[in-house]
């Protein structure tokens, strides 16, 4: 067990996520060995179009607009930090945790054109929109 709990503001950002990711991002926190923050759950549909334009996101179906995506942050020395070794510990702990609760997702650090980090989702094909 990791001596790390979600915050106030984590657990506000998780209001609207789908009750499944909820668990994993939950029992992640447990057995993670780097803490992390939740940066954003539910994103509008305004916020999306403008990460789209600013190149900071690739598509207006992102599945934060659903409730089916969150962003973990790593929070370490009291700073949201962007170093990878950091979330590649935190992919370890929520691939253990989705193991845990029997909950499939998928990591934006494993996608190939373009590596998300901090990026979760449920699968498009178990939970559609
Ligand atoms: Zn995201």
């Amino acid at each position: 067990m990791s001596e790390f709990y979600l915050g106030a503001r984590s657990l506000l950002r998780l209001r609207g996520i789908h009750p499944d990711l909820v668990r994993v991002v939950k029992r992640a926190i447990e057995i993670t060995d780097v803490d992390f923050t939740v940066l954003e759950g539910v994103r509008s549909a305004a916020r999306q179009r403008q990460l789209v334009a600013s190149g900071a996101s690739r598509t207006l179906r992102s599945r934060h607009l659903t409730g089916h995506a969150v962003d973990l942050g790593a929070y370490v020395g009291g700073h949201v930090r962007w170093d990878w070794p950091l979330y590649y510990s935190i992919e370890s702990a929520m691939k253990q945790a989705a193991k845990d609760v029997g909950v499939n997702i998928e990591w934006g650090g494993d996608w190939t054109s373009f590596k998300d980090g901090p990026h979760w989702q449920l699968p498009w094909a178990q939970y559609p929109a």
